[in-house]
């Protein structure tokens, strides 16, 4: 089954939702997943063609989850354009977008919360203490209420789509999660929605974040194995930006996120980077000796 012509059908509520995903498991179709908070863009719909090539029927979900957002972040700013969305996800050939109201996911305050330990306390999780338990918390409820499906999340957010994984098999929910490559501009820069917040002189320094992983990688793959080296190295090449104020950069195990050392196998780069008001996060894998 293909999107319809006129755009997905729009669903905004849970039981509705359920009520169609039921009936078109009950017919064999098998189900695609792409979590999203919206402001949909090419790496978004690139999610949706990987679900679109390998699923009967593809479901987005459009929400801006509360619960990952700290005190003082971009929640109420945080761009929406649910027409822009819904055109996108048309042109994807997505099926139905789930764009739920808060009172919809959350009617009444959360008590339970899904943690996931040390995958969540270390990068990302450390600058914004909450966060990941405030995205596994939704994922948990969004596949709780999609069910058995494949569930697509980019290696962009790298961090989440290794806790994402986690959850699901330790959970075991019947969910078959899918990581998928990083979509960027032509000068590099990751697609994001909150590049919309860059000024023009932030945008002209923001692939810095690329630039620095490809130089991290360059030592790893010429044999540094001291993690602090290549570290080191990212940090440099991201103070070279003057509008840049580096939050981390970090060489890790990709299974554990730990910063291991010596680096051995895989390893993978992470660099997170604050211009004015957007934080921007990147990342790439390499191997050491
Ligand atoms: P978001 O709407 O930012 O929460 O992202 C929803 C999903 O899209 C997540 O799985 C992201 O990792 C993924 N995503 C965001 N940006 C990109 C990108 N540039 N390339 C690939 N996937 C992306």
């Amino acid at each position: 089954m293909t999107g319809a012509a006129g755009g997905p059908a729009i669903e905004d509520t849970i039981s509705g939702l359920r009520a169609r995903l039921d009936e078109a498991r009950a017919r064999r179709r098998r189900v695609g997943l792409v979590p999203t908070m919206g402001f949909l863009h090419a790496g978004h719909r690139s999610l949706m063609e990987h679900a679109r090539s390998e699923n009967d029927l593809v479901v987005v979900s459009i929400f801006v989850n509360p619960l990952q957002f700290n005190p003082g972040e971009d929640f109420d700013d945080y761009p929406r354009d649910l027409d822009h969305d819904l055109a996108v996800c048309a042109q994807a050939g997505a099926d139905i977008a789930f764009a739920p109201a808060q009172q919809e996911m959350y009617p009444a305050p959360v008590a339970t919360s899904v943690s996931i330990g040390p995958l969540s306390d270390v990068l990302c999780g450390a600058s914004r203490p909450g966060h990941f338990d405030g995205v596994a918390t939704v994922v948990a409820k969004l596949f709780s209420i999609v069910g058995e499906c494949s569930a697509y999340f980019g290696e962009k957010d790298f961090q989440q789509l290794a806790i994402v994984e986690r959850m699901a098999k330790d959970l075991s929910l019947p969910v078959r999660v899918v990581g998928c490559p990083t979509v960027r501009e032509p000068d590099g820069l990751a697609l994001s929605s909150r590049n919309a917040y860059l000024s023009a002189a932030e945008r002209a320094q923001a692939p810095v974040l690329r630039r620095a992983l490809q130089a991290g990688a360059a030592v790893v793959e010429a044999g540094e194995t001291d993690g602090a080296v290549v570290e080191a190295e990212m940090a440099a090449v991201i103070a070279g930006a003057s509008l840049a104020r580096i939050d981390y950069a970090a060489a890790v195990d990709p299974a554990t996120l730990a910063r291991g050392r010596p680096l051995r196998g895989e390893v993978r780069l992470l660099v997170a980077v604050r211009f004015g008001r957007a934080r921007l996060i990147d990342n790439l894998g390499c191997r050491a000796g």
